[in-house]
């Protein structure tokens, strides 16, 4: 069994300039008390000191103020949502017009679809990646239905090549050129949920556009996790969550972008609410909906200030550290992890591209064999908190926000452990 010097990663972690973050974050136990070794930030991430204390001024409010709260206070409920714009947009290269924090993501992929995704007779189908999370892909297949279309024959879904794990730019980009003119919309994970690539999002957006398509993107495991520049890069639309990288708790209400071109694009059918009303008459209870310019356009109902609350203390976080600094870290942690990996070698597989360019801080290991689910149990038993997908996928994230190097080298001796006990 390999056993990793314990000084490297401590020298690592002494020379880490957000290693005092972690300080930040409740880091789960196990029943003795000792802490887990949470490598989850992918689906759940931890709880941030920020969150609470936002989320107790809510209650503070609340208790104080009644429904006066919407309208006073340090922190106006009637605009809460919009507050957080300034950072939400920091945080994926927007403009703060372009983002909404509303809903939730797959209530915000089915409403700007509704917008953005307008087949045709000639140009029906929508192109998707493989491994598209399930909801997304139930999403575009009863989409498709809506319209009329059959789903079987218009989503158009990439295959990686044989023997390949994760998908080719130049496959996409011959997949947009070839089917180009039947493509209403392309709509792929900007890091793809299960093999963790990122995605070329300017080149297979521009690539769409001269198509003639409609480009957006799920950004849920990619805000928060890597540098987003929406707005350049000329994207058309766009949905995330927050609790995964951007730890805002279960569930928290999902971000939009729309992109500024379709800021005042009042003729795209939408559904409507009150909270996408122009703000200036939202509260004159005037008759014709009339949307508020931007992504806010599409938000329909009030903010829920409850589950925000966690998301605002978070993006106070964010713009404290930088996703600039924050994607160095998480380059050289999972970098670390890949490399510890490397010396393991045998027992598995790595599905994430080896292209630090082409990932984030998600590496999704296949174990080799009928094991997989027995090491996952090993390594679950010893304190790890990861990820397990059918048939044999353990996915591991350290966040950089949160996890150290030591994290990481312990998980790699644990994970070596598992596959020499249990093979
Ligand atoms: C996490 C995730 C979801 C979850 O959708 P919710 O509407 O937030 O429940 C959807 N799509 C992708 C790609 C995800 O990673």
């Amino acid at each position: 069994m390999t056993r990793f010097p314990a000084l490297i990663a401590q020298e690592m972690d002494a020379a880490d300039p957000l290693a005092r973050f972690r300080a930040s974050f409740s880091i789960p136990r196990m029943p003795d008390g000792s802490e887990t070794l949470y490598l989850c930030g992918n689906s759940l991430g931890l709880q941030p000191r920020e969150g609470v204390q936002a989320l107790d001024a809510v209650m503070t409010d609340w208790a104080k103020l009644g429904i006066e709260g919407y309208f006073t206070g340090d922190n106006p409920w009637a605009d809460y949502g919009t507050a957080l714009r300034a950072s939400e947009a920091r945080l994926v290269g927007a403009k703060p017009i372009e983002v909404a924090v509303m809903n939730s993501l797959t209530v915000n992929i089915n409403l700007l679809m509704l917008s953005f995704y307008r087949p045709t007779d000639e140009r029906p189908c929508i192109l998707i990646e493989e491994h598209t999370f399930p909801s997304d892909q139930y999403a575009f297949r009863e989409q498709i239905r809506f319209h009329g279309f059959d789903p079987d024959e218009c989503l158009i879904i990439q295959q990686a090549r044989d023997g390949e794990d994760h998908l080719r730019t130049e496959d996409i980009l011959d997949t947009i050129e070839r089917e180009g003119e039947r493509l209403a919309l392309i709509m792929l994970g900007g890091v793809n949920y299960y093999t963790g690539q990122f995605f070329d999002i300017p080149g297979i957006t521009r690539a769409g556009h001269d198509q003639g398509c409609i480009v957006g993107w799920d950004l849920a495991h990619a805000a928060g996790n890597v540098p987003l520049s929406l707005h350049d890069w000329n994207v058309d639309f766009a949905a995330w969550c927050h609790y995964k990288y951007l730890n805002s708790g279960p569930a928290a209400p999902g971000g939009a972008f729309v992109h500024e071109r379709f800021a005042r694009a009042s003729d795209l059918p939408r559904l409507a609410g009150w909270w996408g009303h122009n703000r200036a008459t939202r509260f004159q209870w005037v008759d014709e909906f009339d949307p508020e310019p931007g992504a806010v356009g599409w938000q329909m109902t009030n903010t829920p200030i409850l589950s925000t609350a966690p998301l605002k203390g978070s993006l106070a976080l964010f713009d404290e550290v930088g996703m600039d600094a924050i994607r160095t870290k998480s380059k050289k942690l999972t970098g670390y992890l890949w490399d510890l990996l490397q010396e393991i070698g045998d027992g598995f597989d790595i599905m994430t591209p080896a292209d630090p360019q082409q990932r984030g801080a998600q590496l999704s290991l296949r174990v080799h064999g009928e094991n997989g689910r027995a090491v996952f149990d090993f390594i679950k038993e010893r304190g790890v908190i990861c990820d397990w997908r059918n048939p044999n996928c353990i996915r591991i994230s350290p966040a950089p926000l949160y996890n150290s190097f030591e994290d990481v080298r312990r998980f790699a001796e644990l994970f070596d452990e598992a596959l020499h006990s249990v093979a």
